[in-house]
């Protein structure tokens, strides 16, 4: 076991390190919650043995250092830290409360504090310093006493006011937070990504906004910072010329609020007076469920004595003052490793690839999956197994993962790839062009596609199963007694009426729109399938034209491809599907069990005397209106389409033909009248009816 003294050693060795890399480099390494556990360890070592306790000690100073580069800035009053309230739950206002009451004296019959309660922004502290009304200088914190001149990179900030009203103080310093909303954050991260995947190095993705926006106002370019957009908070000040002198009278930290806003400085509206702990604990509750909804990060509420002759009495603490106390809530993120990337298999058959971490309490719950989306989500964010990654879970908000550490990867994880076999059926998994997702090709054998693929089949537009509802569905799956479609049809009058709540009358029902079902359309039974992209109106085309299931079952890309209206898309989607083994085998199955439709010859469309011919009508035929001129061509083979390009065969053109005479003319398409048209058709003017 480690003495008092050594672990307080090792810890202030890593809190400098971190603090290091977090308040200099703006990279953190370590998450902000993995920073406080440790900082309160410390805090509580130095409680316990006093003589553990240095100057030096990270507990007794605000910040880091100030960055090379930047011309250093001696702040007129200090700029300080806030005490943190750990304890998030209620009892941290209260605990406050009981503080401060202590501290002025007062007793427990005595009237309740009243307090300004503010938003803890989640960015870096900056010092405005106004001179006669104009910006004059910008400064970050720094540790406190000395910060960086960042007046260049600020005056790039839209909301931060370079000149003053008249009849503001001559020398003002007004104190708040720069911040990036997590829009642009989210925007700023997508560019620096495209940069990286463009090879540009020293480019790289930032962790959270918080470090995305000290990096941006630390930065030494600016017109690089300029290109990364910040907002900015009021909640404080610094200087103020002394009211003798002519500055502002300030009594409370709310009305002081109010006054800046009127000067032109953004404060948050959700700021208010509370009065005593209970109107704490309330504000700490609101603002803890519209947290995920605010468009920024804030990691905390931050309550002040309101009154500033009470702030004034109460004083300061080494690198705190005493009056104020930021009441934390839990993490939104946290660190922790991936285990493994599954990939899970939707209701529809999408593949999503999720990471299985190792257990990790963040935003209030126990996280141990992630949602990576889809394979260029997992590409994007390069995560590996065995990554150390950071999570975030906002409100209800399903967890995902924020950023890969990509010093922590252990060596030689390998990339991820997506399976080209679905994880459940082991059927192929293909992504279609222009999709982000894979999917699983069976649709009628898969587990996981199970009660979709019944409840479509049973759907009133497919071969309709009157009374199997999703309740049913669901129930019959999970007890075991449907896997597949030809299922249902095996199942007896006892099965049903075994199940739960099913009374007799209703499985009596059941069994005979089952038997009813069985009869069908070939166009309800294939739409009935759940095949991807077949519509109802598709699976109409496919059985005019291919009249039988097994020709459409055993028909080439090609041969699908001659259907009117069926794509590429539309045919690999069929094709795959039918190449399944299993999806054929449930189909034979579902035809054992007797299901049965009227089957037809094929449409010989290739043999028709115009197929492969489009067609365009305009303007007014002599004798046929537009429809039946088109039902004559289509009859006939051709395809009537509704404007003139490269491909038009013949244009048939009528009185008034206007600019798609003109086009095809222009193109050299054919140009035919209605008995140019009916003679190729076979016909003469007066035959027609
Ligand atoms: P702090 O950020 O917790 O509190 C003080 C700061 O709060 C102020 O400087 C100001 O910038 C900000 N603030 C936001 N809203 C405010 C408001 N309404 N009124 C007044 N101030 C407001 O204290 P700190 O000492 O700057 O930093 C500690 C924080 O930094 C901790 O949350 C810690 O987790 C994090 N940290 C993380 C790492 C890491 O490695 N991840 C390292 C060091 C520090």
């Amino acid at each position: 076991m480690m003495s008092p003294g050594e672990r307080a050693h090792e810890l202030h060795a890593l809190l400098h390190r971190y603090a290091h890399r977090y308040y200099v480099l703006d990279d953190p390494e370590v998450s902000d919650a993995e920073y406080d556990r440790l900082f309160r360890e410390l805090q509580a070592l130095e409680a316990e043995h006093p003589a553990l306790l240095t100057p030096d000690s990270p507990t007794q100073r605000v910040g880091g250092a100030v960055l090379d580069g930047f011309t250093k800035v001696r702040h007129a009053v200090p700029m300080l830290s806030i005490r943190t309230e750990t304890d998030v739950e209620d009892t941290g206002a209260a605990n406050f409360d009981a503080r401060v009451r202590r501290e002025l004296g007062l007793k427990e019959g005595d009237a309740p504090v009243t307090y300004t309660a503010e938003l803890k922004f989640d960015g870096l502290a900056i010092n405005l310093r106004y001179e006669n009304g104009q910006l004059v200088q910008a400064a970050t914190r720094g540790d406190g006493e000395v910060g960086e001149d960042v007046t260049q990179n600020i005056r790039g900030i839209g909301q931060i006011p370079l000149r003053l009203p008249a009849g503001c103080p001559p020398v003002l310093e007004v104190r708040g937070e720069a911040y990036m909303k997590r829009a642009d954050f989210d925007a700023l991260n997508e560019r620096q990504r495209e940069k990286i995947a463009a090879g540009q190095k020293n480019e790289k993705t930032y962790v959270n906004p918080r470090n995305a926006a000290a990096g941006a106002v630390r930065q030494l370019d600016p017109a690089i910072s300029r290109q990364r957009p910040l907002s900015f908070f009021a909640y404080g000040w610094g200087e103020v010329t002394p009211v003798e002198r002519g500055g502002p009278d300030f009594q409370t930290q709310f009305k002081a609020l109010l006054t800046l806003k009127s000067w032109g400085f953004p404060v948050a509206s959700r700021t208010q007076t509370c009065v005593g702990a209970s109107e704490l604990v309330a504000f700490h509750r609101a603002v803890g469920a519209e947290r995920p909804g605010l468009g920024y990060d804030i990691d905390g509420v931050v309550y002040k004595v309101d009154s500033l002759a009470l702030q004034k009495q109460l004083g300061f603490v080494t690198r705190e003052p005493r009056w104020a106390v930021a009441h934390k809530y839990a993490a939104q993120e946290e660190q922790t490793t991936v285990l493994a990337i599954e990939v899970q298999v939707g209701r529809t058959g999408k593949l999503t690839p999720v990471a299985k971490l190792a257990p990790v309490f963040v935003g209030g719950t126990t996280v141990s999956n992630a949602t990576l989306h889809n394979e260029d989500e997992v590409r994007r964010k390069d995560v590996r197994v065995g990554d150390t990654v950071v999570i975030r879970r906002a409100g209800d908000v399903i967890p995902e993962v924020v950023a890969t550490l990509l010093e922590k990867r252990p060596e030689g994880a390998p990339l991820f790839s997506m399976p080209r076999h679905c994880p459940v059926c082991g059927s192929d998994a293909v992504r279609e062009e222009g999709e982000a997702d894979y999917r699983c090709t069976g649709g009628l054998f898969c587990g996981a596609q199970r009660k979709e693929a019944i409840l479509h089949f049973a759907g009133r537009r497919a071969v309709e199963i009157e009374g199997l509802g999703d309740k049913l569905v669901e129930q019959m799956v999970d007890a075991g007694i449907v896997r597949t479609l030809p299922d249902l049809y095996r199942l007896g009058f006892t099965a049903l009426v075994n199940l739960e709540r099913m009374a007799e009358k209703s499985a009596q029902n059941l069994v005979s729109s089952l038997q009813k079902s069985k009869q069908t359309t070939l166009p309800r039974f294939l739409f009935g399938l759940g095949i991807r992209h077949v519509g109802e109106a598709t699976a109409k085309d496919l059985a005019r034209h291919f009249g039988g299931l097994d020709r459409i079952m055993d028909a080439s890309v090609e041969q699908l491809l001659e259907v009117p209206d069926v794509g590429p898309i539309v045919a690999d989607s069929l094709h795959t599907f039918f190449q399944q083994p299993h999806n054929r085998e449930v189909v034979e199955q579902l035809r054992a069990c007797g299901l049965s439709w009227a089957e037809g010859e094929p449409a010989e469309r290739a043999t028709l005397p115009l197929a492969g011919q489009t067609f365009v009508i305009t303007g007014t035929l002599p004798t046929l209106d537009r429809d039946a001129a088109k039902d004559l061509l289509e009859a006939a083979g051709a395809k009537v389409a509704g404007s003139v390009s490269k491909k038009t065969s013949y244009l048939v053109a009528g009185e008034a033909a206007g600019s798609k005479l003109d086009k095809a003319r222009e193109l050299g398409v054919t140009v035919l009248d209605e008995a140019g048209m009916l003679a190729m058709l076979g016909r003469t003017n007066g035959d027609v009816g």
